[in-house]
């Protein structure tokens, strides 16, 4: 929501941060479209998909009537999102062509079926690999960020998590690249603007994308190489470090269970909305493989062998089991030559037919499920409880057209914070927020969840009753005509803007195809949505929304007897006994094993260790093809851009290509705010798209947003200025429509800032319970962010700022508010009148338009009548925040069976001076030290630093960590690393290509007209970026070595937070006498 931009990059470069894998359960699997507000990216994204789905949570909350909601609205169209079709950013040129069908012949590959794909102006060919059966979608068009994916469909028979571990394994060494993480060189050395892979319920998906050929096929062939031959199945000490093994140091300790996957589970098995959501999947599917976690259930993983897991790669990892999938402007011949190289190597298998996902039948009662979840000790359980409904829609597949009827409904009761069921659930004030996706079409049957979270035990059954009562009201009487209208808006706005924000078009598609294909249905329909759309529209507009909804309810819903009730309870005592149960299991295993077992397995872990921290040679570092210095351009990607004034405000221009859409940013400058205002901006800016008008209740404000606009969102941005002591502040209106609506979206945005009301404190008192249960979920699943804004805002003065808007201080500010709302409303609602009043002026204000240049030009008079009716109030004196928080080391405790360890200090104070070459040193530490000691060898999901070069914060961070005080000792450790460094040219150019790769990642216009906005805003000029760029090609590795000294303030000076567990913060305090103070912000 509401981050300001320094915290929003950190978190961003951290939610991206090499986190290798992405799990995907069936209920967050959606997020993969979520993707918006580009900012200037530091690090490459690998996108984090479990940080995505608490994105999703998060998300879901808030307004929809904004640019983010359209995230929202991606979330709820599911698998037949049809968001997810590409046209491409360029102007269609249909000519197109596919692989000559003699070449295809010839390469072994017969062409099963082509068409031309309108919607995506895309020309696609089904072929059938002829000795294999495996299958492959070429799709050729003019979009210059090609993808290519791999697909396996790998249905787990328990929960050992064998396709998760899989997954992390293959991509650590095969046959032509015989190191020991080929994916880490990727990540380090090439241009890609996608690498990850995905393990659901059932498959597994390995998608690389990039805009230069060369560098493309390098990966395509990297990943390949991973999946059809990886080490994996030969080396047990790779299948010991992504999936589990015993740790013992020396035989007088305890041992331990290590292994990447088995923490990164246990990560998600603390966390109440994943607990839920994965029994919600069990209890729905008892019958087939979706009973079970593909994940791993950390209590299970220790049961599996390797012979199992080899087993499962050689059944599964087979051509004749997979799908395969390129897209983009590149030959399509050439795609064909490299397949066939792997493809002919394999014999037609009988896997196809051994992995049908079969489906579940349906039950003839209900079912009802209670399950507890680890809760905070010590805290308030009163309204602790969660409490979802789901069904399970159907015992077949659904048709087309019936599954984007469901979708539309899904948006229809859901999708907008005016929406009828979840406006009502959210007043009923019976729960503080929203579980449950709604319909979520993923898996082989489609299912529909709904629910709240912060509820009552005494009202449990009372939000069940709610949930069915209003979903029997939606059938009888129907929606309001605005609401279908604005829903349709949003849906074709979506469509023809096609924004899949930093994701590649061409991989949103693959996912969107590969969802039904994998079941064998055809492939190119859920790419043409064109025609069932129009049949829907035409539908309702003949019938009526009643005659074409309500059978749907009652069929799917309210007369289907699969409905699987999950309650959820809290339980402070459940953390510690998990851990006490694993730690007796282990204390068996080492009372079972002589005194030759205990030394055999130190001298096992040792070894492995030793193996993990010694470097690949060069020869193997050399084997992964890399792209030369001379294929990178010199100059930085350029915006158009032009300054402007109008009226006395500043307006920024950028003249690109949109297909009709005018993005506007209306920025105002917050630093004349009063101190103790700032962390009511976040809910000052809910209220303005929430609250409604004079005139109009938040529900008529909300339809007329869909019906007039691509979206509207409301929030703050804060970031550090390189060089000055204060930080730049501001509320930024983002918004967007289609040309022609210009003038509506110019008065909306008027609306919203004068005309909004205040007055709303039930509303209100809603906004502060969401918020502080979406807080709450973030410290639980994403603590590293959490910490890391702790330890800017003791830092400096504009990550103290952020924290009062995001962080733990925020937590505990939204606790107070909500006494407060209920005795001083007046009180409450004048502040956020008085911060309209600071904040909403010409003076100050500044305009941001991305749009082709007559569309900028026709802007021109609305913007100017927008501005001659803002308020002209004089500057204020500009407010002094001069504030930070005590620099003390800290724990924040969360129950929670894995940690996130943070150490940060601002290295400008060392004396050290901006060079570009900083940006290729942190990523290589990041990919490196980092990666080897925190993650590899420590045990971590995830080691990785961030350098805000605007404040000059260099931190350290830790994902889903079962160390502390190990962690830090890494850190400290990393000016000697970079003072021993050895390198040779070729890692040296590949660590330069990796962060240009970042410096130019891939971005649609809206976001180019976006970062350059915000350049604007930090006073980042194009000659800086030039001289930058000649500082990143020009990195040596003196650089490296100068750069030690800086770091080192890290080591000597740093602050520490980590949000951990009791138990392990109390061994450190231990360990190093009351070196953590605790803080429990949880209640
Ligand atoms: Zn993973």
């Amino acid at each position: 929501m509401s981050t300001p931009m320094e915290r929003a990059v950190v978190l961003r470069s951290l939610s991206c941060t090499p986190l290798v894998c992405t799990r995907f359960f069936s209920r967050s699997s959606h997020n993969l479209l979520t993707r918006l507000s580009p900012l200037p990216k530091r690090h490459r994204s690998i996108t984090n998909l479990h940080t995505r789905s608490l994105l999703r949570h998060h998300l879901r909350a808030i307004s929809t009537s904004s640019t983010r909601p359209s995230i929202q609205l991606r979330k709820h169209f599911s698998s037949l999102s049809p968001r997810a079709i590409a046209t491409p950013p360029t102007q269609p040129s249909p000519e197109v062509v596919g692989a000559d069908d003699d070449v295809a012949k010839k390469l072994g590959f017969e062409k099963v079926s082509e068409e031309f794909i309108e919607e995506c102006k895309s020309r696609a060919v089904l072929y059938k690999h002829k000795k294999t059966g495996a299958e492959i979608m070429s799709v050729s068009n003019n979009d210059e960020n090609k993808v290519f994916g791999i697909v396996f469909r790998t249905p787990p028979k328990d929960s050992t998590g064998i396709p998760h571990i899989l997954e992390h394994s293959v991509l650590c060494g095969s046959r032509k690249y015989p190191l020991k993480e080929p994916f880490v060189e990727l990540l380090k050395g090439s241009l890609h603007t996608f690498l990850n892979a995905f393990t659901y319920p059932d498959r597994t998906c390995y998608p690389v994308a990039s805009t230069n050929s060369k560098d493309f096929y390098n990966l395509v062939d990297v990943y390949l190489d991973a999946v059809f031959f990886p080490k994996c199945v030969e080396d047990f000490q790779t299948f010991q470090q992504e999936g589990w093994h015993y740790e013992l140091n020396n035989p007088a300790e305890d041992i331990t269970y290590k292994g990447v996957v088995f923490n990164e589970m246990k990560g998600v098995y603390s966390q109440p909305d994943n607990i839920m959501g994965r029994i919600t999947q069990q209890a729905l599917f008892p019958d087939n493989t979706y009973g079970v976690d593909s994940g791993g259930d950390p209590q299970v993983i220790p049961k599996l062998s390797y012979e199992e897991f080899k087993e499962f790669h050689r059944n599964y990892y087979h051509p004749s089991n997979s799908r395969i999938w390129f897209y983009g402007d590149d030959d399509p011949t050439e795609r064909l030559r490299i397949l066939s190289e792997y493809l002919d190597m394999f014999d037609a298998s009988s896997a196809p037919r051994e992995s049908v996902i079969k489906p579940q039948k349906l039950f003839s009662k209900p079912v009802r499920i209670v399950e507890k979840y680890p809760a905070a000790e010590g805290g308030n359980l009163e309204k602790k409880h969660m409490v979802c409904l789901n069904w399970l829609l159907d015992d077949k597949p659904l048709d087309l057209e019936t599954e984007l009827a469901l979708d539309f409904l899904d948006h229809l009761m859901l999708g907008t914070p005016a929406s009828p069921l979840r406006k009502t659930l959210l007043e009923s004030g019976l729960g503080d927020a929203i579980v449950g996706g709604g319909v979520d079409g993923d898996l082989l049957q489609p299912q529909f969840s709904l629910g709240l979270k912060g509820v009552s035990k005494g009202d449990i059954q009372k939000v069940e009753e709610l949930i069915m009562n209003s979903l029997k009201k939606l059938a009888e009487e129907g929606f309001d005509s605005d609401a279908v209208e604005a829903s349709m808006n949003t849906i074709e706005f979506a469509l023809r803007e096609n924004n899949t924000g930093s994701f590649p078009r061409g991989l949103a598609l693959m996912l969107r195809s590969v969802g039904k294909w994998i079941y064998d249905r055809d492939p190119f329909e859920p790419l043409k949505y064109q025609k069932p759309l129009m049949d829907l529209k035409a539908r309702i507009a003949k019938e009526g929304s009643k005659a074409v909804f309500a059978p749907l309810i009652e069929k799917f819903i309210l007369n289907n007897s699969h409905l699987v009730t999950v309650e959820m309870q809290p339980d402070p005592e459940k953390a510690s006994r998990d851990e006490a149960a694993e730690r007796e299991a282990l204390n068996k295993v080492k009372a079972s094993m002589t005194e030759e077992d205990l030394a055999e397995l130190a001298r096992a872990t040792h070894e492995l260790r030793l193996k993990q921290e010694t470097p690949d040679p060069p020869e193997a570092l050399k084997t992964v093809p890399s792209l030369s210095l001379n294929d990178i351009p010199r100059k930085p990607i350029s915006v158009p851009t032009e300054v402007g004034d109008l009226n006395g405000v500043k307006i920024l221009q950028h003249d690109l290509f949109t297909n009709d859409v005018l993005y506007a940013e209306v920025v105002f400058n917050m630093s004349s705010l009063k101190q103790e205002l700032l962390p009511l901006v976040p809910l000052f800016c809910q209220s303005l798209l929430e609250m409604g008008t004079k005139d109009m209740d938040f529900v008529q404000l909300n339809q007329l947003i869909g019906r007039k606009t691509g979206g509207i969102s409301v929030y703050p941005l804060t970031s550090s200025v390189r060089g000055k002591e204060d930080p730049c502040s501001h509320i930024i209106v983002r918004g967007k429509a289609m040309s022609g609506c210009t003038e509506d979206l110019f008065n909306l945005v008027n609306r919203i800032l004068q005309d909004v009301q205040f007055t709303d404190q039930k509303r209100f008192k809603q906004f502060v319970s969401q918020s502080k249960a979406r807080l709450e979920a973030r410290i639980r699943g994403s603590g590293h962010g959490i910490a890391a804004a702790r330890m800017d805002a003791k830092l400096n003065v504009a990550g103290w700022v952020g924290e009062q808007m995001g962080g733990a201080s925020y937590l505990e500010f939204l606790k107070d508010l909500g006494k407060k709302v209920d005795e001083d409303w007046d009180g409450v609602s004048s502040s956020l009148e008085e911060i309209r009043r600071t904040l909403i002026s010409r003076n100050g204000c500044l305009i941001n338009l991305t749009a082709d240049g007559k569309n900028l030009t026709n802007s021109a008079k609305f913007v100017s009548k927008f501005l001659d009716l803002l308020p002209s109030t004089s500057p204020v004196e500009s407010a002094t925040w001069n504030a930070r928080l005590p620099l003390t080391n800290e724990a924040i405790i969360i129950p929670t069976q894995v940690n996130y360890v943070g150490k940060a200090a601002n290295i400008y104070d060392t004396g050290y001076e901006l060079n570009g070459s900083a940006y290729v040193i942190s990523k290589y530490i990041s990919n490196t030290w980092l990666w080897d000691r925190v993650r590899v060898s420590g045990g971590a999901y995830g080691g990785f630093c961030d350098f805000d070069t605007h404040s000059g914060v260099f931190s350290f961070l830790s994902y889903r960590d079962p160390n502390l005080l190990k962690t830090l000792d890494v850190y400290d450790a990393t000016g000697d690393f970079l003072r021993d460094l050895e390198m040779d040219n070729d890692t040296l150019t590949k660590a330069i290509i990796g962060t240009i790769g970042d410096v130019d990642s891939y971005q649609l216009p809206d976001a180019k007209g976006y970062s350059s906005l915000l350049r604007y805003l930090v006073g980042i000029t194009e000659e800086e970026r030039q001289k930058r760029r000649e500082e990143i090609l020009s990195t040596s590795l003196t650089n490296f070595k100068e750069f030690a000294d800086a770091i080192d303030a890290v080591k000597n000076k740093g602050v520490v937070v980590a949000v951990a567990s009791p138990e392990d913060v109390e061994a450190a305090n231990k360990e190093r006498s009351d070196f953590l103070e605790v803080k429990n912000v949880l209640d």
